[in-house]
């Protein structure tokens, strides 16, 4: 790999986000660029609540490539920018804008980047797939609606704030009724045990908290499974660790965010990533994980 050098012609791309100093996204996206020898600089930005306006404002007359978006701000762009594909729009977030022509476009990489990951662990999509989504915020959003484009057979969603649940439940009601269900606590053992994917999407286990889990201990977990967390700082967390030594196949949140990271730059760039060039920039980032 041959490091990108700064010079007059190299170009940015950034995350706005709140807090941003944790985020992978730099090293991945300065490791792209370099695979695939495009003269560009990826940055982050730690945005105050008051000054996204602005932010984007700045980012407009600086006229950058495009940029992600991040906690907490993948619901707010929205309003900021002139188009939205139709899959950020049906999500509800964006998380990576582009700059074309002065205008500024939003997507929604992370649905594209759990399709490519589900694919890449396991070798096979959704068609037929029970799910269970464990949580209810903006990653479980965009990755029930990969599950239902993709011909997964159901969906039922626990969340600790049943609302929450129910509110996200409803939304995709409107779309996909019949196939989205609301997971009670009182069910929630009988729903794993039918269950032929379960998701981890909420924070619980990450870095922050590795000792929590976001269901109980008792949870029957078993061969022929497929249990995925989204979560790839602990590379394992509680509850990967334990569906493991039940038998289930379990797969991290690596992947997701290497293939989201790459959807999002294919964008900024008009160009496709091949297979080997993946495998490259896969290892290249392994080689710096600390974790
Ligand atoms: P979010 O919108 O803030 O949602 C957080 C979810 O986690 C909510 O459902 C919340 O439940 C639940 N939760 C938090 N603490 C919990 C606890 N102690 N017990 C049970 N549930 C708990 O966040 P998000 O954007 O969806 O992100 C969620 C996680 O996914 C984060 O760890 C993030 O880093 C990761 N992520 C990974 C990728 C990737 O590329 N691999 C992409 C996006 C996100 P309540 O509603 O009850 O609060």
């Amino acid at each position: 790999m041959s490091r990108n050098k700064i010079d007059g012609g190299t170009g940015l791309i950034c995350l706005l986000g709140n807090p941003v100093t944790k985020s992978f996204s730099p090293q991945i996206q300065n490791i792209i660029s370099s695979v695939m020898n495009v003269n560009l600089i990826y940055l982050n930005f730690e945005i105050e609540h008051n000054q996204l306006s602005k932010a984007i404002e700045g980012l407009r007359a600086l006229k950058v490539k495009g940029f992600n978006v991040t906690i907490p701000y993948k619901e707010k762009i929205i309003e900021l920018l002139d188009e939205i594909s139709p899959e950020a729009k049906e999500i509800g977030a964006v998380n990576t804008v582009k700059m074309e022509d002065g205008k500024l476009i939003g997507y929604n990489t992370d649905w594209l980047g759990y399709y490519e990951a589900k694919l890449t662990c396991t070798g096979k999509g959704f068609e037929g797939d029970s799910v269970l989504i464990l949580g209810a915020g903006g990653a479980a959003k965009a990755i029930a609606i990969c599950c239902l484009k993709n011909n997964c057979a159901n969906i039922m969603i626990y969340n600790r704030t049943i609302e929450k649940a129910e509110e996200l439940v409803n939304n995709l009601m409107k779309n996909y009724s019949g196939r989205v269900n609301f997971c009670s606590i009182d069910i929630l053992n009988h729903v794993i045990s039918h269950s032929t994917l379960i998701i981890n999407t909420t924070s619980a286990g990450n870095y922050s908290n590795v000792n929590l889990m976001p269901i109980g201990e008792e949870v029957p977990f078993k061969k022929g499974q497929i249990f995925s967390e989204i979560i790839y700082n602990p590379s394992e967390t509680k509850l990967m660790k334990l569906a493991q030594s039940k038998g289930a196949f379990c797969f991290n949140g690596f992947e997701m965010l290497l293939q989201q990271a790459i959807k999002s730059w294919e964008i900024w760039c008009n160009k496709k990533i091949e297979l080997d060039k993946i495998e490259e920039i896969r290892s290249l980032i392994k080689e710096t994980w600390t974790f």
